[in-house]
This record gives C-alpha cells, structure tokens and sequence, in this order.
C-alpha cells in the first residue's frame, strides 16, 4: 500500500513542478501510486503546442516516516494529447510503388517469401552454364512466396472478379492470346499477349477475360439502320388490265353488269364481282402467255 504522505503530497509536486516549468503548470489531474514507496502527481501542461499533455511528478520516500521527495519531472502525453503515430521500421513502412528509379530495396535475407536454389557451386564454368538453363539463382520463390502472389494477383485488377472479366464475352484460359506461366503457378496464371488488351504482359488469371479475347463473336450489322421489310397483305391493290377492262366493258353492253356494281366502281371502288372477273382475266391472259407444250408448227396449223 502506498504511504498517505505521498498521496497528499500535491503542493509539494506542483511546486517541483513550478520549479521546472514555471507558470506552465496547470490544475492538478490525478495521482498515481506507483508502489509502496512512490506515486506519481499529474498536472495539465499550460504549454502552447502541448494540447493534452500533462507535467509528471514523481514523489518517494526512503521508508515511512521520512521526507517526501522528488524522483523526476516529465512532461507526458494525456489521452487527448496530439502525438506523433507509432515509429514503423523503414522495411516494414515500403508499399507497392514506392520503388522509384535508381532506389535499391534490399531483400531480407530471412524473408519468407524466397527459398534457397537446389544448385551450389563454387566453379563458375558450372554457374555459368547453370544460369544458361535457368538453374542459377541463389534464391526462388518459397511455397509461401508462390501463394502469396497467386492471392494477390487472383484479388487484383486482372483477376477473375474485377469489372473488366465480369463483362467480358470469355475467360482468358480459353484465349489465344494467353501464354500460361511455367511451373505451378501456370494452372491458373498466365500473360496476356494482346497489344490491344489493357493486361498486355501483364499475369493475368485463368478466369480474366476482356473484349479482345481471340474468339470473341460480335454481330455484324450494317452500318446504316435499315428498316425490316414488311409485306402489306391487308388490302388488294387491283391493277388495271387492258383485257378485263374489255370484258368488263363487253359485259356492261351486254347488260350483265348490275347496277350497285356499276355504282361502286363510278365511285372509284371496285366491286368484289369485278375483282374476281379481273383476277380471272389476269389469270386467262397468263395462261394465253404460257406456251402450250406443243410444237409451234402445230398450234400455227
Ligand atoms: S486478350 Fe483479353 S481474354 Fe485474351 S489473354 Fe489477353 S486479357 Fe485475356
């Protein structure tokens, strides 16, 4: 349990405080028992540019019974007070992008992304030749490192989810354009091989796609908005034909022709009777047209 003394003792801290920071020192805010032997007296900071902190005075005694003194005088920060954000090493602060020209970021030499080369060698005729068929890196992608950027490439712009794939008319692993990448990545990651495409080399996913995929199949329609043709079969146009209006007329003399009929067609519509007689003239005439299967010597003797 802490001494009483040193509980009490908030005049004799604001003035080691005073001592310190002059008139900046403000109301008096808590103590804290540090232990049986310590406490720790706060006052706000009347500090400019200082919003929130608050001076610490620290009070002990060497045994009950003794002087209170003081240990030390801080300034700390509050819970209000506007502080700098926690320090991040430099490593671990470096995003995507953040490479420029010329900047070297040296690669941890634990990092868990890479694994050490299954080739050793201290003859350089063996690394040279190594390095010709691709055996010589040091180091290569770990297990880890691999599904790391499957995760990343499969969730990115050129991944199966974003808006361009959604749209698209087929998947890149159907594409000609597609060049799938060696190793086990290459069952569901490949590059784009098509200038006109947005992911030209750039490692696309099996289920990506965009409007340039090689089989794409679009309509082809005439530049030009031509109207559908549509066959009018509500109405008879009746075309005058010289042979029928012969008959008709023969047939007026001949008093056949009763007298509504000759009303109607006065007034310029033709009766359904002599619709009929016309189509049948037409019909004759057409006939009379078609030759008739015989030699033409016979049907002229
Ligand atoms: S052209 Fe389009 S569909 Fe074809 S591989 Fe490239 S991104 Fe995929």
């Amino acid at each position: 349990m802490t001494d009483p003394a040193l509980l009490a003792a908030v005049e004799f801290a604001r003035a080691a405080a005073r001592e310190h920071a002059g008139t900046e020192v403000g109301p008096h805010v808590e103590v804290r028992a540090e232990d049986s032997v310590s406490a720790t007296h706060l006052f706000d900071a009347d500090k400019p540019g200082y919003r929130g902190w608050r001076w610490a005075v620290t009070v002990a005694i060497a045994e009950a019974g003794d002087d209170v003194t003081v240990s030390e005088v801080v300034l700390l920060p509050g819970p209000d007070a506007l502080v700098a954000p926690p320090w991040i090493p430099w490593q671990d602060r470096v995003r995507a992008g953040d490479l420029g020209v010329g900047d070297l970021l040296p690669t941890d030499p634990d990092d868990p992304r890479l694994a050490p080369a299954y080739l050793a060698s201290d003859d350089p005729e063996v690394e040279q030749l190594a390095m010709e068929v691709g055996l010589g890196r040091v180091r290569v992608l770990s297990r880890l490192g691999r599904l790391d950027a499957a995760d990343r490439w499969k969730v990115g712009e050129f991944g199966p989810g974003s808006d361009m794939a959604r749209g698209a008319p087929a998947a890149c692993g159907t594409c000609g354009f597609y060049l799938p990448v060696a190793g086990s990545l290459g069952a569901a990651f490949g590059v784009c091989g098509n200038e006109i495409s947005p992911a030209d080399g750039r490692a696309v996913h099996a289920g990506y796609g965009c409007g340039a995929h090689s089989e794409a199949d679009v309509e082809q329609i005439s530049p030009v908005l031509v109207a559908e043709l549509i066959y009018d079969d509500a109405r008879l146009d009746v075309e005058p034909h010289a042979e029928a209006a012969a008959d008709t007329a023969d047939e007026a003399e001949a008093g056949t022709v009763d007298e509504a009929g000759t009303a109607d067609e006065q007034a310029g519509e033709p009766s359904e009777e002599s619709v009929d007689q016309a189509v049948a003239a037409v019909a004759q005439g057409e006939l009379a047209d078609e030759p008739s299967g015989q030699p033409e010597s016979n049907q002229q003797g």
